[in-house]
C-alpha cells in the first residue's frame, strides 16, 4: 500500500508491537446466509486467524453477524457489530482483523462510525487479508477506506436498482410473484431447459377459493370482519398458516389483487395494500373473484380510519394510559417500529419523559385483567354506550364512494361532470346526511356491557370478536386510568413486568355485579 511521504502515517509494526497479550477482535460478517451457509464466515474466520498467526496474535475473540446484509434498505441490527465497537469503545481491543474491508460496513455512515470509534485517543489499527492492513489513523489511510466505501455503495445501489427493474418487468408481464405461497393458489414448479427450478402453473386450491369469495361476499354485505373470524374459526377452517384466523390475516387476503387475477407492484415499497391503478397489471392466472369485488374490498378498507397502525387502533390510547411518576396521559410513541406509549416531555404540557412501554403489552395485560375481573363480578360502572358498528361502516363507505366518485371526475376524468354533480353527488350525500341522523338515534347505540356472557371461555371468545370501539368502551366503563410505572425488572429485561400496571377502577371491587352467573 502506497505510504504518504508526510511521514504522518507510519507502518503499523513500528508504532505498536503486538504479541500474546495483544487483544485482536476478528470480526465475520455474511449477507445472504441462503448461498454461502455459514461456510463464507468459516473462511472468513480462518483467513483471519492465520493473518492474526502472522502478525503473533493469540489473544483472539471472535464477532459474527450472520445472514445480515449490510444493504441501505436493510436495517437489521448487526448485534456482534455493535458489541465489537463497544468493545473498543471502552478500550477491550487493541487490534481488529477482517478479511476485506466490505465486511466490517458497506455504508459510508458505517464506516464514520467505526474511524470515530477507532482514531478517537486509542488508535486501534484494522488489519485486513485483502491488502493487509487499513490504517484509519492516517488522513490518507482514512481517504482510502472512505473511497472504498463509497465504491461499494455504489455497487449496492446498482444492484438493487437492478433487482427493482427486473421486478417490474415481472409485473408488467403478469407474472405470478415469486416467494412464500399465497393462499388460494399453488405453484406447480418444474425444471427448465437450464435445468432451474421455474414456476410451470398456477392453480386455485379449490377449498381455499371457496373461504375467500365467502368472505368477500360476507363483508359486501356488511358483516364485520371479526364476526366473519369468529365464524370462520368455529367452524374449524384452517388460517392461511394455519392456526387460528385473526382479523388481519384474513383482511390481508381478501384485499390482495391476486384474487382478482391482477398483478400489483408498487416500485420502492413491499406489500402495499392499495396499489394505484399504474402499478395493475393482468396477471396470467385465474381469478377466484371479480374486479368490482376486489375494488369493493379496496374501498372498504381503505379508509385510514381503519387501519390497525392509526393513532388510537389500541386499547389505552384514549387517554386512559397515565404516567404513573408524573401523571400526564401517555401518548402513542414508537421504537424500532413497535407502538409504545410514552410519557413526552416536550411542549408546554409535556410531563416527564420518563416512562415507557410497549402498547401491546399492556394492552393484552389489561385485556386480561379486565376480562377476569368481568368474571368475577367485582367491577361495574355506569354504561358507556358505543354506536352501532355497521352504521359507522357504512358511513365510512359512503364518504369513501363519494371521494372515488369525486376523483372520478376530477383526476381521472373518466366520470363526466354534469353526472357527477346532478346524479351521484347529490344521491351519495343524501345517504350520508340519512346515516348520520342514525348515528345520533338512541337506539343505534349500544351499551358497552349488555350482552356479555357470563364463562370465561364465551366471554374470552366473545372479547377477541369485539371491535375495538366495543374493547375500549367497555374498558372505559370499568376503569378510571391505567397508570404505567417504571420496571422493577433489571434493565434492557424484554420481558413485560405486570408490575408497572396499576388499573384504578371506576368502582371499589366487590360491588354490583356486572356479569350475573
Ligand atoms: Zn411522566
Amino acid at each position: 500500500m502506497w505510504e504518504p511521504a508526510t511521514g504522518q502515517s507510519r507502518p503499523i509494526r513500528e508504532r505498536m508491537e503486538f504479541n500474546e497479550t495483544t487483544r485482536a477482535a476478528i470480526y465475520c460478517r455474511i449477507s445472504d446466509d441462503r448461498n454461502d451457509d455459514e461456510l463464507g464466515v468459516k473462511r472468513q474466520e480462518f483467513n483471519c486467524r492465520r493473518l492474526a498467526a502472522d502478525h503473533g496474535l493469540v489473544n483472539i475473540e471472535v464477532y459474527v453477524d450472520n445472514d445480515i446484509s449490510a444493504s441501505r434498505f436493510t436495517n437489521k441490527a448487526r448485534p456482534a457489530f455493535e458489541r465489537l465497537v463497544a468493545a473498543i469503545d471502552t478500550g477491550q481491543v487493541d487490534v481488529v482483523l477482517v478479511s476485506e474491508p466490505p465486511r466490517l460496513y458497506r455504508r459510508p455512515k458505517e464506516l464514520e462510525r467505526f474511524i470515530d470509534v477507532c482514531s478517537e485517543s486509542r488508535d486501534v489499527p484494522t488489519l485486513t487479508v485483502e491488502r493487509d492492513r487499513m490504517d484509519l489513523s492516517s488522513p490518507h489511510g482514512r481517504a482510502m477506506a472512505r473511497m472504498s466505501a463509497t465504491m461499494a455503495a455504489l455497487e449496492s445501489d446498482q444492484k438493487s436498482a437492478r433487482i427493482r427493474r427486473k421486478h417490474e418487468e415481472l409485473a408488467r408481464e403478469g407474472v405470478w410473484m415469486s416467494g412464500p405461497r399465497c393462499y388460494g393458489y399453488e405453484a406447480v414448479f418444474a425444471l427448465n431447459g437450464n435445468g432451474k427450478r421455474e414456476i410451470s402453473e398456477v392453480r386455485v386450491v379449490a377449498t381455499e377459493a371457496d373461504v375467500i369469495r365467502e368472505a368477500v361476499t360476507r363483508l359486501m354485505a356488511g358483516d364485520l370482519i371479526n364476526a366473519i373470524v369468529s365464524d370462520f374459526n368455529r367452524r374449524g377452517i384452517p388460517a392461511a398458516k394455519g392456526g387460528i384466523w385473526r382479523p388481519v390475516s384474513l383482511r390481508q387476503i381478501v384485499c390482495a389483487a391476486r384474487n382478482a387475477g391482477l398483478r400489483e407492484h408498487t416500485p420502492g415499497k413491499r406489500g402495499s395494500r392499495f396499489p394505484s391503478r399504474e402499478n395493475i397489471t393482468e396477471g396470467s392466472w385465474e381469478p377466484i373473484i371479480s374486479h368490482a369485488q376486489w375494488t369493493a374490498m379496496q374501498v372498504l378498507f381503505s379508509d385510514p380510519a381503519r387501519r390497525s397502525t392509526r393513532p388510537g387502533a389500541w386499547l389505552l390510547t384514549a387517554g386512559i394510559g397515565v404516567c404513573g411518576l408524573c401523571g400526564h396521559h401517555l401518548r402513542r410513541g414508537t421504537r424500532a417500529g413497535k407502538p409504545l406509549l410514552v410519557c413526552h416531555k416536550y411542549g408546554s404540557i409535556g410531563g416527564c419523559g420518563k416512562i415507557a412501554v410497549t402498547m401491546s403489552h399492556v394492552d393484552g395485560y389489561v385485556s386480561g385483567v379486565v376480562v377476569s375481573a368481568l368474571l368475577r363480578a367485582e367491577v361495574g360502572g355506569p354504561d358507556v354506550t358505543v354506536p352501532d358498528e355497521s352504521v359507522i361502516l357504512s358511513l365510512k363507505s359512503a364518504r369513501q364512494r363519494l371521494e372515488q366518485a369525486q376523483e372520478d371526475c376530477y383526476v381521472l376524468g373518466v366520470l363526466p361532470r354534469d353526472r357527477f354533480l346532478a346524479e351521484i353527488k347529490p344521491k351519495i350525500e343524501a345517504q350520508i346526511l340519512d346515516l348520520r341522523a342514525r348515528l345520533d338515534a338512541p337506539e343505534a347505540h349500544l351499551t358497552a356491557l349488555d350482552g356479555l356472557p357470563s364463562t370465561r371461555p364465551a366471554l374470552e371468545s366473545w372479547w377477541a370478536a369485539q371491535s375495538l370501539e366495543r374493547r375500549k368502551a367497555v374498558i372505559r366503563s370499568l376503569v378510571v386510568r391505567v397508570e404505567i410505572h417504571k420496571p422493577t425488572t433489571p434493565r434492557g429485561s424484554n420481558q413485560f413486568d405486570p408490575n408497572r400496571v396499576r388499573i384504578v377502577w371506576r368502582r371499589p371491587a366487590h360491588s354490583a355485579p356486572v356479569v350475573r352467573q
